[in-house]
């Protein structure tokens, strides 16, 4: 029996919308975390919280399938997101599985849940396969006064000793930071590398995310307006390649979603199964004119935004 999608609201959408083409599965999303995060961020598009289990953990029994239907179809790099993946019990078992047996995987954390049984385990896992661990590390001030408004009190200090413990067992994890500052960018940027330096990462890879309107953030900030769509001219000479729903899917307790943006939306919902969600799917969410904007933005690439020299 099908149950019940999770309702959302600050979204809009739009019909006549452009379609994008899925030819190819790239990258699977892996929604391990559900909705639940130790944190309570006033920027979180997906309003995770301690308490919000709309989304609940993925154990490993769950990925299994999808990671088998993900390699059939093609897949060739998975991504594990939540709320906080690290908080899943089996977070480190599934990526053991991932990398020993499917592909490359990128974990997205905050950073403050990594436990030195944690870490050591990470260390032996990526020191015994073949293919990359990366860890991305969320934090969005170079200063606890610029970061905890945001992510809350003593956040700050949090995210660095586990980015400084990462550092030490081995890894280089990607700081990506959400644009909340007036400043320029090669000002934060700068700011960063000299935190970052403080702590032993001395060439630290940085990407800088613009906010998403949805969940949490249209408290703290606005959300959408009517101008913020995606129209049939926006998509002309436009590469769709430069959209993550090109050629990626979200996993997530209860189905297939196009992407991770748009997990709180029961409209992207697609299908039950990742062969059911290789289907066109149209650009109607206020959200699709930020990818629009700036590309692939949760892709692992910091090309676009690395550090200064
Ligand atoms: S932004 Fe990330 S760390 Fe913050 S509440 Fe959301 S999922 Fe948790
Ligand atoms: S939010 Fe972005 S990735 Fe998701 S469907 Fe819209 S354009 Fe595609």
């Amino acid at each position: 029996m099908s149950m019940p999608l999770p309702q959302f609201s600050h979204e809009t959408l739009y019909d006549d919308a452009p379609m994008v083409p899925i030819k190819q599965l790239d990258a699977v999303w892996f929604q391990v975390g559900g909705t639940i995060c130790n944190l309570r961020c006033h920027h979180c598009f997906i309003s995770c919280t301690p308490e919000n289990d709309k989304f609940k953990f993925m154990p490993l029994e769950m990925c299994k399938p999808y990671l088998d239907d993900a390699k059939a179809l093609g897949a060739k790099e998975y991504y594990f997101t939540g709320g906080e993946p690290f908080a899943n019990p089996e977070m480190i078992d599934i990526l053991e599985l991932t990398v020993s047996q499917y592909g490359p995987a990128t974990v997205l954390t905050n950073a403050t849940v990594l436990t030195e049984e944690k870490l050591a385990r990470l260390k032996n896992i990526a020191q015994a396969s073949e293919h990359k661990i990366e860890i991305r590390v969320s934090l969005d001030g170079y200063t606890p006064e610029m970061n905890d408004p945001i992510r809350g009190e003593g956040t700050f200090d949090r995210a660095i000793a586990g980015t400084k413990a990462l550092v030490q067992h081995g890894f280089q994890p990607i700081l990506t930071i959400t644009r909340t500052w007036d400043d320029c960018d090669e000002k934060v940027l700068e700011g960063f590398v000299s935190l970052l330096a403080g702590i032993g990462y001395a060439k630290p890879r940085l990407k800088i995310l613009p906010s998403i309107k949805l969940g949490a953030e249209v408290d703290r900030t606005t959300g959408y307006t009517e101008t913020d769509r995606i129209t049939h001219d926006m998509m002309q000479n436009r590469d769709p390649a430069q959209l993550l729903c090109h050629n990626s899917r979200l996993v997530t307790d209860q189905g297939v979603w196009v992407c991770p943006i748009l997990l709180d939306s029961p409209h992207a919902h697609m299908s039950d199964s990742l062969q059911g969600a290789m289907q066109d799917y149209p650009l109607r969410h206020s959200a699709c004119y930020t990818c629009w904007l700036h590309g692939a933005i949760c892709s692992n690439d910091t090309t676009s935004c690395t550090a200064p020299k």
